[in-house]
């Protein structure tokens, strides 16, 4: 799905001394490569103020618990999307309230957001998912009009730009209040381990986010808060610091292969190639086809499978459908697309390093194989 080894080799000998200023100096923790990464994801996101933190989960985790939300406050997300986001909410004791989401580009429904509000929601999080922005106009006046925070799960759509109906325009992660990001290997700005950070252009909320990321450390060995201990390690931060010269490169080399998909596969009788939101960039963390019903998924994964293309299912059940996140307060019937999007979806490999002989091959494949 990815080819994480080609695009080392392409930038390997920056990579490489990067790595190796860290282990010279003996900086593991804290330090100038981790500084100069914030700095420069700060400027290239256009944000006041970037957290890094140990992981994309941890940055919702720590998001929240900055925004001093207590037990049973509602918290409002997308019913199809990766666990972490519901998963933290519920860790922390809050409720997650999964709302339906849009037919044609996967993200939250602004208008299923609005239905699911009662006196104690206090947040919204969505997820801009496969690498386009959810839409941020509606959902930002929605929570305006409640009093209501909104994070923005960014891990899929760093590098993604939201236009406002204005013509104003803002990357992904820096419109609500608060933004998360994960560095995860495979996402599209990816360290070699783990990492993740949290945006925000609020000054008490980014002290508040660096305290609880440091144990809820206001200064050493003073203790204000309950917190946890999220770190980016120097050598993520190094590597990330590297990476993030080419994170516009990078999107364009996903969306020039994204386009090729698109006009070879647009023909398609039992599939529709992915759908482009009018008022947000797509950096294709995710390259999805929509499978007709009555398309065999199982059985084209397989074919596909059998001539040596990988291929994903993102993802196989609906959130409200696990165990860990059923509730009484919902059931199928309130989620017809999230249902059929879950049965349907079909992801094929994207990524920045695919020549157009790769492509012609899956593309041939997808002719035979789902026709
Ligand atoms: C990857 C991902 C996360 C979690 O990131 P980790 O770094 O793996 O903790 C959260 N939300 C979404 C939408 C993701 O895709």
């Amino acid at each position: 799905m990815v080819d994480l080894i080609g695009q080392y080799q392409h930038i390997k000998s920056e990579i490489d001394s990067a790595i190796h200023t860290v282990i010279d100096t003996g900086r593991f923790i804290g330090g100038p490569a981790l500084e100069s990464f914030t700095k420069n994801l700060a400027a290239y996101l256009d944000v006041k103020h970037v957290v890094p933190c140990a992981n994309g989960t941890d940055a919702l985790q720590i998001a929240m618990m900055a925004l001093n939300l207590q037990p049973g406050d509602e918290v409002i997300t997308a019913d199809f999307t990766y666990a972490a986001t519901a998963e933290v909410i519920a860790l922390l004791r809050l409720t997650p309230v999964l709302v339906e989401v849009d037919p044609l580009t996967f993200n939250i429904s602004p208008e299923a957001i609005e239905k699911a509000i009662t006196s104690a929601t206090r947040a919204i999080v969505p997820v801009h998912l496969f690498g386009q922005c959810a839409d941020m106009a509606p959902i930002m006046e929605i929570a305006q009009r409640h009093h209501l925070y909104v994070i923005e799960d960014t891990a899929q759509a760093i590098g993604a730009y939201y236009t406002f109906p204005d013509g104003k325009k803002q990357r992904a992660g820096t419109i609500g209040q608060i933004g998360t990001t994960s560095f995860f290997p495979s996402k599209n700005l990816g360290c070699y381990g783990d990492g993740g950070a949290i945006f925000t252009n609020d000054d008490a909320l980014a002290k508040r986010l660096k305290m609880i990321a440091n144990h809820g450390q206001s200064s050493q060995y003073v203790f204000d808060d309950i917190g946890c201990n999220s770190r980016l390690d120097n050598l993520q931060a190094a590597i990330l610091d590297v990476k993030l010269k080419y994170l516009d490169k990078y999107c364009t080399a996903r969306q020039s292969a994204a386009a090729y998909y698109d006009e070879q596969l647009a023909s398609l009788q039992n599939a529709t190639i992915p759908v482009r939101a009018a008022n947000s960039t797509h950096v294709f963390h995710q390259y999805t086809l929509t499978l007709k019903p009555g398309t065999d998924r199982v059985a084209a994964r397989k074919a596909f499978e059998q001539r040596g293309i990988p291929t994903m299912v993102y993802y196989p059940s609906p959130m409200h459908r696990q165990n860990a996140y059923k509730s009484p307060r919902y059931s199928d019937a309130d989620f017809p697309i999230s249902i059929r999007l879950s049965e349907c979806v079909l992801s094929l490999p994207i990524h920045t390093e695919m020549t157009r002989d790769q492509q012609d091959y899956i593309i041939s494949a997808a002719k035979d194989i789902i026709q």
